[in-house]
Formats: C-alpha cells, sequence, structure tokens
C-alpha cells in the first residue's frame, strides 16, 4: 500500500461558519455549534448549527405552510423541472468547493467525491425530466355511467435525514424526487458532514426554490432527527443511515403511520466461481471491499470464492490491495482516505479483534495506519472467516474484507442469504446459467453479474430484508413522495339504491 501524506494540507484553513435554512431565512441557532475535526488532519474544518426541538417544529412548520399556501405545489410541472435544471446548473457550478467540504468533513479523497458531485447533477436533472412525465390513469372502460380518474398528488411534506459516508450524493437521491412531486422538505444532514447540505439551501435559493419549500436543520439524532420522525404535520420521512436507527425511524414514524423509505445497512457478497475473468474480479474485490475506506452501504465486504480457487484469489487481491494509496483526501492521487471518527475506527478495530479471536487469520493489512495526522486503516482481509462469525454477518463498515469458501452453487446462496442483511451482490462466473441463477436466488435490491457497484439514475435501488424498505432512484422515484386519488365520475342520472325506478 502506498502511503501519502501531507500534514500541511489544512493548515491553513479557516473553518467555516454554516448556518440553517428555516423559512427562507438563515439562522444560526441559539446553542454552542458543533465543531467537525477533518478525519484526516485533526483540525475544525466548520461549524454548523445546532438545532433544537424548536427549530425542527419551526422548520415543519415552514414546509407545511409551503405546501398549504405556497406557490410551489401549484406550478405546473414544466415550471418546477426549470428550477430543478437551474439548480442543477448552480451545482455543476459549485462543484469544487462541495467536492471539498465533503473530503475534508468525510475524509473521503477529492477524486472520488469529485465523481459523486458529478453523479448527484446528473441526479438532479433526471428528477427534473421524472417531474413532467409524473402523471395518473384514466379508466374509460367502467361501463357508459362511469369514468375513473387516478390522480396522482404531492403527498406533503418530507422528512429528510442523510448519513455521513455520501452527504450530497445521499441528498441526491432524495429531495430533487420529492421536490418533482411537488413536496416540501426538511432535511437534516450527518452532525458530521453538513456543510455540502448547507450550502444546496444557498445553491436551491438561487435557483428560484421558494421560502420554507426547503428547509435545512442541522444537529443531531435525538434532538432534531427524533422530532422530524413524530412529529404529526409530516407526511414521509425518508431516512439513509444504520439499520438501528432505521428501526427507531419506523417505530417513531408508525405512532402517526407516515409512509416511510428505509435506506440501510448491508453486507453484500461477491460470489466468484472458477470460471470468472478474475483479472477483472481482483480489480472488482480491492475496488468493492476499499472504495469510501469501506464505509459504505453497498461495499463488497464479503468475498464467497468457491474452494478451488480461494488461495490463489486471496494472494491475488492481497497483492493488489498492496498497491491501494491511502492517505490525504485532498490529494488526487489518493484512493482510500481517512475513517470518518476515532471510534468508529476502534469500532472496526474490535471486528478485527473479535475474528481473529475465533480463527480468522490477517491476510493483509490488519489494523490503524500511524500518517502522523487524523485517523487511517490499512486495507484489510481476513481469510479464514466462517459464516457464524461476526465480522461476516455484521457490517463492519471499515476496510475489511472478509473471505468465505464454497463448493457448490447451493452453498455459496446458502451463506449469501444467511444475513439479516439483503442491499446488494455481485456474481461472477463466464457462465450466463451460473449467473442467472445466482441473480435470481439470492435476496438483494441489486445484483452485479461480472461487475461491482455500478449505478445509473435510471436503475432502483434498495434493499431487501433489514437493508431498508422501498426504493429510490429509477422511473417511479418521484411516486413515492405522491399520494393516489380516485375520482369516480357518474354519467348520466345515478340508479337508486331504496326506490327502484319507475320508467
Ligand atoms: P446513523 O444511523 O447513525 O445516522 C444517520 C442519520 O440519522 C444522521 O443524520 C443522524 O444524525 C440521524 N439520527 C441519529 N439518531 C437519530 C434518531 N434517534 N432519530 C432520527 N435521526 C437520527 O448512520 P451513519 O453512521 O450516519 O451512517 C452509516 C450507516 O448508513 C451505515 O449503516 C450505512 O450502511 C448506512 N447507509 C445506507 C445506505 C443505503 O442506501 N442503503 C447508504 C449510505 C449509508
Amino acid at each position: 500500500m502506498t502511503v501519502l501524506v501531507n500534514p500541511t494540507a489544512l493548515a491553513n484553513h479557516k473553518a467555516r461558519e454554516f448556518g440553517m435554512l428555516i423559512g427562507g431565512k438563515w439562522e444560526q441557532g441559539t446553542g454552542a455549534p458543533i465543531e467537525r475535526i477533518a478525519p484526516s488532519h485533526g483540525v475544525v474544518v466548520s461549524r454548523v448549527a445546532a438545532g433544537s426541538k424548536a427549530d425542527a417544529e419551526r422548520a415543519i412548520k415552514a414546509a407545511r405552510d409551503a405546501f398549504e399556501e405556497g406557490p410551489w405545489p401549484r406550478l405546473t410541472a414544466s415550471e418546477r423541472s426549470a428550477i430543478l435544471l437551474k439548480a442543477a446548473d448552480l451545482i455543476a457550478a459549485r462543484s469544487e468547493e462541495l467536492a471539498f467540504l465533503d473530503a475534508i468533513e468525510a475524509g473521503k479523497p477529492i477524486s472520488q467525491v469529485r465523481g459523486e458531485i458529478a453523479g448527484s447533477v446528473d441526479i438532479w436533472r433526471y428528477a427534473a425530466a421524472l417531474a413532467r412525465s409524473l402523471h395518473g390513469e384514466s379508466y374509460n372502460t367502467l361501463g357508459d355511467g362511469t369514468l375513473g380518474v387516478v390522480l396522482r398528488e404531492a403527498i406533503g411534506v418530507v422528512s429528510i435525514i442523510t448519513p455521513w459516508n455520501f452527504p450530497f450524493l445521499i441528498v441526491a437521491q432524495k429531495l430533487p424526487f420529492a421536490l418533482a412531486a411537488g413536496c416540501t422538505a426538511v432535511v437534516k444532514p450527518s452532525e458530521l458532514t453538513s456543510g455540502s447540505t448547507v450550502v444546496l439551501g444557498e445553491i436551491l435559493l438561487e435557483a428560484g426554490v421558494p421560502a420554507g419549500v426547503v428547509n435545512i436543520v442541522t444537529g443531531t439524532g435525538p434532538e432534531v432527527g427524533a422530532v422530524m420522525t413524530s412529529h404529526p404535520h409530516v407526511d414521509v420521512v425518508s431516512f439513509t443511515g444504520s439499520t438501528g436507527v432505521g428501526r427507531l425511524t419506523m417505530a417513531n414514524a408508525a405512532q402517526t403511520l407516515k409512509k416511510v423509505s428505509l435506506e440501510l445497512g448491508g453486507k453484500n457478497p461477491q460470489i466468484v466461481f472458477p470460471d470468472a475473468d478474475l483479472d477483472a474480479f481482483i480489480d472488482a474485490a480491492v475496488f468493492g471491499a476499499y472504495f469510501n475506506a469501506g464505509e459504505c452501504c453497498n461495499a463488497g465486504s464479503r468475498l464467497i470464492l468457491h474452494r478451488s480457487i480461494a488461495e490463489s484469489v486471496i494472494s491475488r487481491v492481497a497483492e493488489l490491495a498492496q498497491k491501494v494509496r491511502v492517505g490525504d483526501p485532498l490529494d488526487p492521487t489518493t484512493q482510500v482516505g481517512a475513517i470518518i471518527t476515532p471510534q468508529h475506527l476502534e469500532k472496526i478495530n474490535g471486528f478485527v479483534d473479535g475474528a481473529l479471536k475465533t480463527g480468522a487469520e490477517v491476510a493483509h493489512g490488519g489494523g490503524g495506519l500511524d500518517l502522523g495526522m487524523g485517523q487511517f486503516m490499512a486495507p484489510t482481509i481476513l481469510s479464514g472467516v466462517t459464516p457464524d462469525m461476526a465480522v461476516a454477518r455484521e457490517e463492519v463498515f471499515g476496510p475489511v474484507l472478509s473471505v468465505l469458501t464454497f463448493d457448490t452453487a447451493a452453498e455459496a446462496i446458502s451463506i449469501a442469504n444467511s444475513i439479516d442483511y439483503g442491499l446488494s451482490a455481485g456474481v461472477w462466473s463466464r457462465d450466463f446459467d451460473t449467473c442467472l441463477t445466482i441473480g435470481r436466488k439470492v435476496k438483494a435490491g441489486t445484483i452485479w453479474m461480472n461487475t461491482f457497484m455500478d449505478g445509473a439514475s435510471e436503475l432502483p435501488f434498495g434493499g431487501y430484508k433489514q437493508s431498508g424498505l422501498g426504493r429510490e432512484l429509477g422511473l417511479h422515484a418521484v411516486e413515492d413522495y405522491t399520494e393516489t386519488k380516485t375520482l369516480n365520475m357518474h354519467i348520466g342520472s345515478r340508479t337508486n339504491w331504496w326506490v327502484p325506478k319507475t320508467e
């Protein structure tokens, strides 16, 4: 592994101050701001307003008022679409600023974040296009006396809660679709990575989104998020984060029967057969495990290898892992940046220690890297992992690859499906039947065949089992933010029930 160090990269950085956007006005919050220390360099890079319960309540009221009385839901789809397209252009124009913020707050490699911002621009444009294709249904087949029309109406106020691992990309998977439908929103980014979402607020005002339509309340989950998931004036909660907080979100939302969309954790397998294109796979294995330092819901954190190729594949993956460039996120050649917090690094190391105590072995890496700044971890490979170990069943959320083996396809499917998660999976074989059999039998929302972690705005994304509820992106993404209303219209005089018609 190549280590890239530049301890002075942020030496002259002046911490940026971020406020909250409520009802079209910027506020600073009443308490002490939350300081964000860059995970890569250990210096304060931003201060964000610590929103309170009362702030969240005011933001929900602003969104409710904007929905009930404001212009946004009443604009034509063409008008809303034009504003979303303008927002996409403004995001593109400020992409370097946004990429820098996500890189320093999340510790992500700058070159990777540039790709995420470009991907977000594409999603905003896709949502703008979908705004104009939202339509209902008509039924002219119900007999001479009836015409049925099914309307799609904007559902109302949407709470959007996002995690720290893809701060700008994940809000793009939710907000433009809610806006396309005509909804209003309250957005809460992770308290660790709020900067780019706050800048998005500035962009949306400039693009022409009316006051109160998008409100951004920064702060912690228990303070701000809890109000956003339980308040009676919220109609939908769209949450991305851990499975534990997802469960809590659903329980809170159940009190007032809100619609809930949950994008949660993953423990995604890559199943590899002996006839696979192994050169292509080795690269995908390293990419799948170490992209975003493994802090990725889609991380390919379980390799399920056919026993006959396991030994050689492990040594080839280790050889390539050795070349991964770990270090300063601001160096454009860095591939793996910092770990989000010291506490999280401890948690990851705990998983590795637990696996070693129960019989796994380190085939590469194995722990933290002292770069003289921030917190980093070596790309790690654990061999000899068995399906019952915690490291094979739970989301480690770090650069740790667990290797398991199988003898038959049925066994591979059974290992893949033996855990509570079902977000994504990969299968590698040149045999069409093998790929399709695995593709149909593995319980996951996305199956990659002979590739890994590709995506497009057109393709729905979400999880089976405890990886979530609902899908984001794709053709139906705007419909999720609508309610269905049936207009049942009678033509001519109605037949009476009590008094039979006397002709
Ligand atoms: P997290 O669950 O700790 O936090 C997510 C968000 O929820 C944050 O904004 C947080 O402040 C908020 N929150 C915390 N407690 C809350 C509460 N009581 N009520 C309401 N909101 C609350 O997750 P994280 O550590 O920020 O992110 C990592 C997790 O996100 C991983 O499990 C990862 O798999 C998951 N994730 C899933 C996807 C997906 O699309 N499936 C994508 C990215 C991340």
